[in-house]
């Protein structure tokens, strides 16, 4: 069967998350996008595994959990703080697995190189090597990513806190990565510059700290809702099991460009090179962004596509596009009401997002709204690139709906 799993985002137990992000909620709010399979979150967080103890049950022989309808897989994301040849360097990694006792085991393990309570995404201060002899040592079973892997602060390719190979940073281990997340800020199309990334299967999930959030980036697979069933498809990158993946426009993530948030400057990677990486108005190093990594590290042009690249679609939330359609926030009651009554039509969020026909979404919704849909599948709208943790910003309506008629068909989108 064909269904679309998040395998990371963070409970209430983590910092900086929503209160709301509990069992019950994360089951109404995965029915409501379209997410089959949700990662817990987590599980190195006593009050957290307590939590999903209670909630959820295992699906027989499948390695993965249920409720209300929802399946879920227990995952956990880890945040590695060590030094390694005098540097130091952050590097977040996901680790899923496939029971509550293998869960049990990596605790024990893991508690011992740091607190585990102290935060629901703990810290600790070993390499990704250890991580990872540490995990394999418990079990083969043990699925291991490396998170968001292109930001500058906190991933493996970050500018600021990570490594130039995967080598360098997993050893041995390397072999045993069963895929890389391309994080908020990139897309595959970006991370296919790069051919020694071409072996691995490029996922992407929402790292979401509230339940509105879930699903805003999120896999396809056409494999049985199992856990081994999943792994095999990321290791064998298997293009009839691991369809696609569902992207946000890297331009909207906080760390697309180069830049300094509280000086106000954004630069294209071409224009932080005419600067020399020093910020125009305080004289300090930029912080530099996904962009500008990946060139860095990139053997091939922008636009290559591998032979074994896992196509992807890039959407925009429907409540950014509700807001957008009627000048509003998208914390306004009226974005929620509209949002709830679309859904109460169609389903789920991801459904209208990208699959509904077009004339029957022009039929069945306000007319703005259903051209902001159809803008987005067809590429035809604005970004204004996120930088130094700030989120881009999108105009889904560039010119007024009117205008933007005339120009269907083309394929692009435009820098502001
Ligand atoms: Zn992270
Ligand atoms: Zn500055």
């Amino acid at each position: 069967m064909v269904f679309i799993a998040d395998l990371h985002i963070h409970s209430k137990y983590s910092r900086a998350t929503s209160r709301n992000m509990d069992v019950p909620n994360l089951c109404r709010w995965a029915k409501l996008k379209g997410v089959d399979l949700l990662g817990t979150g987590d599980f190195t967080h006593h009050l957290w595994l307590q939590e999903l103890k209670h909630y959820l049950k295992p699906v027989s022989g499948r390695g993965v959990y249920e409720c209300e309808g929802v399946h879920f897989i227990l995952s956990v994301e880890i945040s590695n703080i060590f030094s390694q040849n005098k540097k130091v360097y952050r590097v977040h990694n996901v680790v899923l697995a496939p029971s509550f006792e293998v869960v049990e085991e990596i605790n024990s393990a893991l508690g011992k190189f740091g607190n585990l309570a102290s935060d629901g995404r703990p810290i600790l201060g070993i390499s990704c090597y250890i991580l990872a002899r540490e995990l394999f040592k418990i079990s083969q079973d043990i699925m291991l990513i490396p998170a968001h892997i292109w930001t500058p602060w906190f991933s493996v390719f970050g500018s600021n806190s990570g490594f130039d190979s995967l080598e360098d940073a997993f050893g041995e281990y390397t072999e045993k990565i069963t895929a890389l997340e391309t994080g908020l800020s990139s897309d595959p199309a970006m991370n296919w510059r790069l051919s020694k990334l071409d072996k691995y299967s490029l996922v992407s999930n929402s790292d979401s700290h509230s339940p509105s959030r879930i699903g805003r980036e999120a896999n396809v697979f056409n494999c049985d809702i199992d856990y081994w069933q999943i792994k095999e498809a990321l290791e064998k990158k298997d293009r009839d099991k691991f369809l696609s993946t569902i992207e946000f426009f890297p331009e909207e993530g906080k760390y697309h460009y180069d830049g300094h948030r509280n000086c106000g400057i954004r630069l294209h990677p071409k224009e932080r090179k005419q600067y020399k990486g020093i910020c125009p108005k305080c004289g300090k190093p930029l912080t530099i962004g996904v962009l500008s990594r990946v060139e860095d590290l990139a053997d091939r042009q922008e636009g290559f596509v591998p032979d074994s690249a896992i196509p992807y679609k890039s959407l925009v939330p429907l409540d950014e596009i509700i807001a957008e359609a009627k000048g509003v926030q998208k914390t306004a009651k009226q974005v929620e009401k509209e949002y709830l009554n679309i859904l109460s039509v169609f389903g789920t969020e991801l459904k209208v997002l990208s699959e509904i026909d077009e004339d029957i979404l022009r039929k069945s919704l306000p007319a703005k709204i259903a051209q902001g849909i159809i803008n987005v599948r067809r590429r035809q709208i604005e970004l204004l690139p996120g930088f130094d943790g700030e989120y881009g910003k999108i105009r889904i309506f560039p010119e007024g709906p009117q205008q933007q008629d005339k120009r269907f068909g083309q394929q692009q989108i435009t820098l502001f």
